[in-house]
């Protein structure tokens, strides 16, 4: 759904309560017994954040680029689309995929918490989650946006869609510029995580 449009607390309910605590917790007492090393524990969540996770969507997105038909059930039905690339899941049931265009530019945020398409971007980072992101976003997604280095001319309309576990979003990019030619995978490379949640552009391709 659109910002503004926030459905009850209930329909973000799919952990159970404090889990981040919990968590927190358990990596303590882990951690103090020596079973595991913290900064192991940092690479682990690194990889998932940004290599591993959103490799998914951006296969997604290269597909959408180069292959019009598929381009058109994406945006049609991505939860179907998606499920035909083999990428279901818990939190990746109900997908919408918004495609940005000359004319607009859209970003996604989980106005309650941080319901995010787990199969197509892996885990949430950390600023998803933060109650600066959350709020801001929808109140000033602009000032937002070009903190994380995206400007955009004053006629591209901003469109913010707030996630709920009912309804998840993602964001297919604008194919940059000096991309005719690549295939998929070379595609794929240019999709950066940031780029599916709107907060990101894509890469363009090196000379
Ligand atoms: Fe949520």
């Amino acid at each position: 759904m659109e910002s503004s449009e926030n459905g009850p607390e209930s329909a973000h309910s799919h952990l159970p309560p404090d889990p981040e605590l919990r968590v927190k917790a358990l990596e303590e007492i882990l951690v103090r017994k020596g079973l595991v090393d913290p900064a192991a524990l940092d690479a682990i969540i690194d990889m998932y954040q940004n290599r591993v996770g959103p490799r998914n969507g951006a296969r997604v997105v290269a597909r959408a680029w180069s292959d019009p038909d598929f381009r058109n059930a994406l945006l049609a039905d991505a939860s179907d689309a998606i499920a035909g690339m083999g990428y279901a899941g818990r939190q990746g049931e109900h997908v919408t995929a918004v495609e940005n265009t000359r004319d607009t530019h859209n970003i996604v945020v989980c106005t309650l918490c941080s319901c995010y398409p787990w199969p197509l971007l892996g885990i949430p980072p950390g600023w998803y989650k933060s109650d600066e992101y959350r709020a801001r976003a929808v109140r000033e997604p602009r000032k937002v946006l070009a903190e994380f280095g995206v400007t955009l001319p004053k006629d591209k309309a901003v469109r913010v869609w707030d996630s709920t576990a009912e309804m998840r979003y993602i964001v297919i990019p604008e194919r940059p510029p000096g991309s005719t030619g690549l295939d998929q995978e070379a595609l794929a490379e240019l999709v950066t995580r940031d780029s599916m949640i709107g907060t990101g552009l894509p890469m363009e391709p090196q000379r």
